[in-house]
């Protein structure tokens, strides 16, 4: 993805208030390798329940502020994210809420689905499969990963901005 200042990340949120943008901390932008992402995700520092998703829709840098559950999932089992579709341990995949945009969202409106816990899906789907004669070469599995979580995330921001 293109590298987000800032301010752009501030100015993003499509669904908090502009409080709540002041308020967010932001990760360390000028570590992030922008080239290996989709999306910039991380979860508030100073107050863990939150996260937030930042994407590039067209030309216009689009935030989500999420909300995970206080409920964790049962530990031992196997659970999916539904944004990059790695399967992983329970623990590793929380329950979060969006708030829909605008009015709906101000009404309690909200969208609830299941992502990687620390919102690193950019990370995870860059591991290595092994190389095998019988699969793709690792580069098309990951480019592949790749182009299906891009298409799952503008599908959520869809959702969030009630356009469908
Ligand atoms: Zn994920």
């Amino acid at each position: 993805m293109k590298a987000l200042t800032e301010a752009e990340v501030r100015a993003s949120l499509v669904n908090a208030s502009g409080g709540d943008a002041a308020r967010m901390t932001l990760p360390g932008l000028h570590e992030v390798v922008w080239d290996s992402r989709e999306y910039l995700g991380w979860r508030d520092t100073r107050v863990p329940a939150r996260g937030y998703l930042v994407h590039w829709r067209g030309d216009q840098p689009v935030g989500i502020a999420v909300r995970a559950a206080e409920q964790r999932m049962r530990p031992g089992i196997q659970a999916m994210c539904s944004l990059c579709r790695t399967p992983q341990p329970a623990s590793q995949v929380a329950l979060f809420s969006a708030a829909r945009a605008g009015e709906a969202g101000r009404e309690g409106n909200t969208v609830g689905t299941y992502i990687c816990a620390d919102l690193a899906c950019s990370l995870i789907i860059r591991i290595a499969p092994p190389r095998s004669d019988m699969q793709p070469s690792p580069e098309e599995v990951i480019a592949g990963r790749a182009a299906g979580l891009q298409q799952r995330l503008e599908a959520f921001t869809a959702e969030v901005l009630a356009e469908r």
